[in-house]
């Protein structure tokens, strides 16, 4: 009885050991990240901001309907045309 509270403890402190070394891997790997940003600034480095393209919906076309989802009268329009669908009315 006794050892078998024994393992269980010794579990779960592994456990905590493994939680606290995972925790000291990132905030290392945090604090690295850190230093080499301020080396690259330091060597003149820029950091740029990627920008984001909006998403253009276009309506009417294949990608829109099919991969989409997309079901607005347009994209049902041409789904009827390119006999996707049979009905006309429009199936939400
Ligand atoms: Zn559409």
């Amino acid at each position: 009885m006794n050892e078998m509270l024994n393992q269980r403890i010794q579990a779960v402190q592994i456990g905590k050991d493994i939680t606290h070394a995972q925790l000291v891997a990132k905030r290392n790997l945090r604090e690295e990240l850190e230093t080499e940003m301020e080396k690259y600034l330091a060597r003149g480095g820029q950091i740029k901001q990627v920008e984001q393209k909006q998403y253009e919906a276009r309506h009417g076309t294949n990608t829109q309907y099919t991969n989409m989802g997309c079901r607005c009268k347009k994209c049902h329009a041409w789904a009827l045309k390119a006999k996707k669908v049979k009905t006309g009315e429009i199936r939400l």
